[in-house]
């Protein structure tokens, strides 16, 4: 998975056929036999057919998801699968994410992206570059996957090359240059990566005494994704190193879970942020929030107007328009999906005590 083809499914036009999503929880730990998730596709399959309009149309789709998910998945390193089918506009995309997912059935006009988005969202794309005098590497860490890996060599010159001619200071100072021009190098191997395949964040795995000579050698757009430096040696295992990013991972996702609750409580005493089910809910109708700060696992039943998208916690009368409200089983689900689909960002907090006394759920809005 990454942002280029969730950029893509959120572009594509079905033409008004209807399109079906899916997201399935296949993490072996939980779901031991292929029988346990394939019972839990087919409760998804029946209550979508019950309660979505489009289910009739959406048949073909239904039944090539269904042939996917019963045809034996080779489950080693997914842990949540996501399909996305829509036969009369040629789409069929099946991404395989190594984290579990929400189980969702969803038949709509358009992909149901919301949790694909918020995985991309928490799970950021990590770069490290290792080096030392005359080696570097590269590798690109997305949701504990080393996704791209390369690496450099650059032989220092040793004395014996020398034919003796040169005295000490002079191969040192050689050396050095040497070093200097590899570390250059290796800054230039770490862009061209960054070119091709991006990332979020950069970890220097250095000697402490080389982190600050390898940081003036980056490109301006990578000095300001270093996140942090380690000494990792440059003989790492892959398992080391994701490691290390999982760490890393962890203290960002802590200090920008901090950081948004202390401005969501700050823009409570200032009138920009709102905590709460209900006022959430209302400000979200109004297409104030800007982001969306919810506990994760937070669900709770409610209420979705099919006509104008209205969430709310009581109905069935939708407040806004003549029609009457379909009820949900998570309307946190649906406020997350309606929230990124008006542009607004989603952050998900584990273990908040902060968040969970404000309802477990609040918004930075707009205006
Ligand atoms: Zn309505």
């Amino acid at each position: 998975m990454d942002n280029d083809t969730i950029r893509s499914l959120a572009r594509m036009d079905s033409g008004g056929a209807p399109v079906v999503s899916l997201y399935l929880d296949v993490d072996g730990s939980r779901r031991v036999r292929p029988g346990d998730y394939q019972r839990q596709f087919e409760k998804l399959v029946s209550h979508a057919k019950a309660a979505a309009a489009g289910a009739a149309g959406a048949a073909e789709d239904l039944e090539r998801i269904q042939a996917y998910v019963k045809g034996g998945l080779d489950r080693s390193g997914i842990r949540g699968l996501a399909i996305f089918s829509c036969s009369e506009a040629g789409l069929w995309e099946v991404i395989n994410l190594p984290v579990p997912v929400r189980d969702q059935l969803v038949i709509n006009q358009s992909p149901q992206l919301a949790q694909l988005e918020l995985l991309a969202e928490q799970h950021a794309r990590f770069a490290v570059l290792l080096a030392d005098r005359q080696r570097a590497r590269v590798l690109v860490v997305q949701m504990g996957e080393i996704v791209r890996s390369e690496e450099r060599f650059d032989a220092l010159p040793r004395h014996e090359d020398d034919g003796g001619d040169w005295d000490r200071d002079h191969v040192h100072h050689h050396q050095a240059a040497a070093a200097q021009r590899h570390l250059r190098r290796a800054a230039t191997l770490a862009f061209s990566v960054f070119q091709d395949d991006g990332f979020d964040h950069l970890i220097l795995g250095t000697p402490e005494e080389m982190v600050s000579e390898l940081r003036h050698e980056l490109h301006a757009y990578l000095r300001d994704r270093v996140a942090t430096a380690r000494p990792i040696p440059l003989a790492a295992r892959d398992d080391e190193v994701r490691q290390v990013v999982q760490e890393v991972e962890e203290e960002l996702r802590r200090s920008r879970e901090t950081a948004v609750v202390g401005e969501l409580r700050e823009g409570l005493a200032t009138g920009k942020a709102v905590a709460g089910l209900a006022p959430v809910l209302a400000s979200l109708v109004e297409r104030r929030v800007a982001t969306l700060v919810v506990s994760t696992g937070f669900a709770a039943a409610g209420w979705r107007c099919p006509a104008c998208d209205h969430l709310a916690g009581v109905g069935r009368r939708c407040p806004v328009c003549p029609a009457d409200m379909d009820q949900v089983d998570d309307v946190v689900e649906e406020a997350l999906g309606l929230t990124l689909s008006h542009g607004g960002r989603v952050v998900s907090c584990r273990d908040n005590a902060d968040l969970d006394v404000l309802g477990r759920i609040g918004a930075l809005l707009r205006y």
